[in-house]
């Protein structure tokens, strides 16, 4: 028997109503809506009004929570790859407002007045930053590697092809101690056979040598790749040819040699402080190698890009490859890339903000410290100051650790984890990490201005 207080299912237009502004597109609010009604209508209870209406609400909180939003990141991590990595200097922001917001010439020729090439620019100013005899610029540097072993694996069996009928393959070389996986489901290995290449492994994961390398050398050999160990560090029984070996080697067997850097510093990592040298492309190309690639969002500073350079004819041969064009980058990316090779080329590291953070003194931290600190008082937290341990992060330099200050806290009215899970709530979400039962904030990675935030963040954590 139907009873006559059973609750109807309302209007989605009464929901509507009853929800107000909520800070997304209409359409997206009418379909969460329309989304919980037929939930509800698929169950026989029906939930009072105003619970429909929290419900509603908390599902669109996590779908704003999903929108790319900025954040303070209190982990010490400077290349974050979770957090966006490098973030851009404010002159490359500037440049990504005055091209992206009109008209530009990215393949005009203003002086001609005809076409021109994308990209001449930055090619040359990085060929000079790198000196290289030629460079150029793709969507990342997984699409780099991918652009580069295709290139060489399909170069390889279009040899094959015309001068033997015989069944072919095309090959790359690679150390086993380098079949790294880098970050979320990026490895080297699938990478390659993505490519159209058959990967030939050499060596054990923690020793390879010369010979190794000259063992696998035939006809079926289209490069020699080396990977640098961007993520992790090997010690103990470790051992792999110096560059000149290799470099010698292929050389005498006519063989490319590629070098994926990962990272790419310009600068002697020493000089910020990190004791652990991360080889430049420079360095890398004199020691022999044909063609280096590296990421524009790590060390480098700038926005995701794949940047390629090395001998002139290879980077041509790239460039002619159709799938080229399918990984070019666009405007903004070399509108940011731009601005941030020109600060390399001035050595204004200071206005390079991966390298600024890492290159910032703890007693600059310390003095950032005492403020945000004695700003807390009165809290129902206890407060320290304590030391940090920073790294570059990003797949860049895994063994390095830069001294750092933070800002320890234990709550007292609520576990860690509750004060971590608030903090991660407020806007912008405040991230930090737990060591010693302690909630910690590593200030080299949070920037001066956002200072007023976090205490703002802290002081409403401990409110809730
Ligand atoms: C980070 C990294 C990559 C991937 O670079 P993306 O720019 O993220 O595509 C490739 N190789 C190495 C060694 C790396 O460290």
């Amino acid at each position: 028997m139907k009873s006559p207080l059973r609750r109807q299912i309302p209007a989605v237009s009464k929901v509507l109503d009853a929800l107000g502004r909520c800070g997304v597109p209409r359409p997206l609010v009418v379909e969460f809506v329309r989304r919980k009604l037929s939930e509800i209508r698929a169950n026989s209870d029906i939930p009072k009004f105003e619970s429909i209406i929290a419900g509603v609400h908390r599902s669109l909180d996590e779908l704003r929570a999903g929108r790319l939003q900025p954040i303070v990141n209190g982990t010490g991590i400077v290349i974050h790859t979770n957090f966006g990595r490098a973030p851009l200097t404010s002159e490359a922001i500037h440049t990504l407002n005055e091209i992206g917001s009109g008209y530009s010439n990215l393949e005009y020729d203003v002086a001609t007045g005809g076409r021109g090439r994308r990209g001449d620019y930055i090619e040359t100013a990085l060929s000079l930053l790198c000196q290289a005899e030629a460079a150029t610029v793709v969507n990342n540097c997984a699409a780099a590697l991918v652009l580069i072993v295709h290139h060489f694996t399909a170069q390889k069996l279009e040899r094959f092809k015309q001068s033997s009928s015989k069944e072919c393959k095309s090959e790359v070389i690679v150390s086993r101690g380098e079949l790294v996986q880098i970050g979320g489901g990026f490895r080297i290995a699938e990478i390659l056979e993505a490519s159209g290449a058959t990967l030939r492994e050499v060596g054990a994961t923690n020793k390879t040598t010369l010979e190794d390398y000259a063992h696998a050398i035939g006809p079926e050999t289209a490069i020699i790749l080396k990977v640098h160990r961007s993520n992790f560090f090997m010690s103990g029984f470790v051992e792999s040819p110096s560059s000149k070996e290799i470099t010698a080697l292929a050389r005498k067997k006519r063989i490319p040699l590629v070098e994926d850097l990962g990272s790419g510093a310009m600068i002697a990592t020493e000089s910020l402080g990190i004791a652990e040298h991360e080889p430049t492309p420079a360095e890398v190309l004199k020691a022999g190698a044909d063609l280096v690639c590296f990421s524009g969002d790590k060390l480098f500073g700038g926005p995701q890009a794949g940047i390629i350079v090395g001998r002139k004819r290879f980077v041509t041969a790239l460039k002619r490859e159709p799938l080229f064009r399918a990984l070019r980058c666009d405007k903004l990316c070399l509108a940011a890339l731009q601005t941030t090779v020109n600060l390399h080329l001035d050595q204004n590291i200071g206005a390079i903000p991966t390298l600024a953070l890492l290159a910032v003194s703890d007693d600059a931290l310390r003095a950032r410290a005492v403020v945000i600190s004695s700003s807390l008082q009165g809290l129902p937290i206890t407060v320290a100051i304590g030391r940090g341990r920073s790294k570059p992060g990003g797949g860049t330099l895994p063994n390095a650790n830069v001294s750092s200050v933070t800002i320890d806290i234990v709550p007292a009215n609520s576990s860690v984890a509750e004060f971590v899970a608030s903090l991660r709530a407020s806007n912008p979400p405040v991230i930090g990490y737990i060591a010693d039962d302690r909630f910690k904030l590593d200030l080299r990675t949070i920037f001066p201005q956002q200072d007023d935030l976090v205490i703002k963040a802290i002081r409403a954590a401990c409110t809730k």
